[in-house]
């Protein structure tokens, strides 16, 4: 087991100045691995929350006219700090969130890549010029900053994902005021020490923390803040969203998923058990990603079977500090009982426990690996995300069917196929309603491509060259000689 050092004190963000819990409400931060309490994490009162605002729109007249070569300087020292103080992070992380170390690293350095990714591109924020049709007019079309952003990030990758909003939002001029979830705070508050130490002006960065509702509600109201961006659950995009389109403010929603996972009969079923198991285990299933529908040619589905559970059986569930862990726990008692009523759910309809099933006595939230086959698809688990490391397999006879069971939901996020045959990845990868699809392996989330989602499962696009759009308003300008 590694030594820790004393868990990081938390603070609030606001206008450059950090702000401890002091007299101020404060949530208990507790060790999922174990149940200890790690610390204590300060709540805005509503005049921080107006100080936040203030201060991210004075700082918005300024940064919006920095240049791009100043702002992504600021995302480049970004990017060597979190290098240089990962190990820190990255233990934290582990305390709070609960992932395993090597996964909180990677997370940390994929942070990194971001901020550099972010450097780059903001860079090239284009604009047009179309051919006017009088020769005395010139018409150009120029993208500017859209203004102070409200980012709503979560806690299965609270570093990474709040790195991406805030270096999107600061590499195309935008202020940020940066509401995370409260489950996994630590790397929230060691990233936003990053930025004032590479020198962000005070008020381009805030940091929030409270009552998720009152908060959001505050931010979103008030007319100051121009765009939303949220990484959550459907239900809590969709209140958002609402909110958000009555004052007429943009989105950017990236919202839970159900991915389909499709293993044809002339797969490589060795690859795709090892592949599938171990990205299935990757922060113990809370990923809007994670392969999470398993259908698998009625041929081969004894046989795959077999191979996944096999590999999920070299998983090793335990304390994320312990170099030997391969799953962490769950971050929150929440998905334990989430688990726990989506496989009774299942078995109740007839499903078979294959692998699995039942959370440890404690301390600590564990869940172990499950398989669960012949499921119905009535079940919950077939129409409800279950962010843990439950899989339910099902089979198909058919190309058909099994695009239509992938596109049977409401989700559009992320989508496995898993075929040799050229047509039969052309169908799929064309045909199936999602942001993402990836053939044979894990393909996504890195910073140069786009991470997003259709129908429930979002609006807009994270990453690639997309990456500024929703941070940016288009303005046309027409001008004749005079
Ligand atoms: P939840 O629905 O209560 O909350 C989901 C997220 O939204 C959390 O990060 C939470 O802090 C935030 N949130 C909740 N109410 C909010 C509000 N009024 N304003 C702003 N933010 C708010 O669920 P949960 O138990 O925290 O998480 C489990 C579910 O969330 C999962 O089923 C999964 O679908 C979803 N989730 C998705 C992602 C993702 O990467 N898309 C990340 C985390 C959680």
């Amino acid at each position: 087991m590694i030594e820790t050092k004393p868990y990081a004190d938390l603070f609030l963000y606001i206008d450059g100045a950090f702000i401890g819990a002091d007299e101020r409400e404060s949530d208990e931060v507790v060790n999922p691995a174990d149940g200890s309490v790690l610390g204590r994490l300060p709540h805005a009162r509503p005049e921080d929350l107006n100080k936040a605002i203030a201060s991210a729109s004075r700082a918005f007249e300024s940064w919006r006219w920095t240049s791009p070569l100043e702002r992504g300087k600021v995302l480049r020292r970004v990017a060597e700090l979190i290098r240089e103080r990962a190990a820190d992070i990255a233990r934290d992380l582990t305390l709070d969130q609960g992932k395993p170390l090597a996964e909180a690293y990677a997370e940390v350095f994929n942070a990194a890549e971001h901020a550099e990714w972010h450097a780059e591109e903001c860079r090239r924020i284009y604009g047009r010029v179309i051919p006017p049709r009088d020769r005395n007019v010139r018409q150009t079309v120029i993208r500017q900053p859209v203004g102070v952003c409200a980012a709503f990030t979560p806690w299965n990758f609270p570093f990474n994902q709040a790195l991406r909003k805030v270096s999107a939002a600061l590499g195309s001029g935008c202020t940020v005021i940066l509401k995370p979830a409260h489950d996994a705070p630590s790397a929230v508050v060691a990233l936003v020490k990053l930025f004032d130490e590479a020198g962000l002006p005070p008020g381009c960065l805030n940091l929030v923390w409270g009552p998720s509702s009152r908060i959001s509600r505050h931010l979103i109201e008030s007319p100051a803040v121009r765009k939303i961006s949220f990484t959550g659950s459907v239900p809590v995009g969709k209140q958002l969203g609402a909110l958000a389109g009555e004052h007429m403010k943009r989105v950017t929603m990236e919202l839970g998923g159900h991915a389909p996972v499709l293993v044809f009969a002339d797969a490589d079923l060795d690859r795709a058990a090892t592949y599938l198991s171990t990205l299935k285990a990757r922060n113990a299933g809370q990923v809007c990603m994670a392969p999470s529908r398993f259908f698998v040619h009625k041929d081969v589905a004894r046989e795959f079977t077999e191979k996944f559970i096999a590999a999920n059986a070299k998983l090793v569930v335990g304390n994320g500090l312990d170099p030997a862990t391969t799953m962490g726990p769950m971050t929150n008692a929440r998905r334990i009982a989430a688990m726990e009523e989506l496989v009774s759910d299942a078995v109740a309809a007839g499903s078979t426990l294959a692998a699995g099933g039942a959370s440890s006595d404690g301390p600590g939230l564990f869940f172990p690996p499950t398989v669960l086959t012949d499921v119905p698809l009535s079940s919950k688990i077939m129409n409800e995300e279950p962010f843990g490391p439950v899989v339910p397999i099902a089979t198909f006879e058919t190309p058909d069917e099994a695009l239509a069971l992938a596109n049977a939901l409401p989700f559009g996020l992320a989508s496995y196929v898993f075929t040799r045959s050229l047509e039969i990845n052309h169908r799929m990868t064309y045909g199936i309603e999602a942001g993402m699809v990836s053939v044979n392996h894990f393909g996504i989330a890195l910073p140069e491509t786009p991470l997003g989602g259709v129908k429930d499962s979002g609006v807009g696009s994270e990453g690639g060259t997309e990456t500024f759009d929703a941070y940016t308003t288009v303005k046309f300008i027409s001008e004749m000689t005079a």
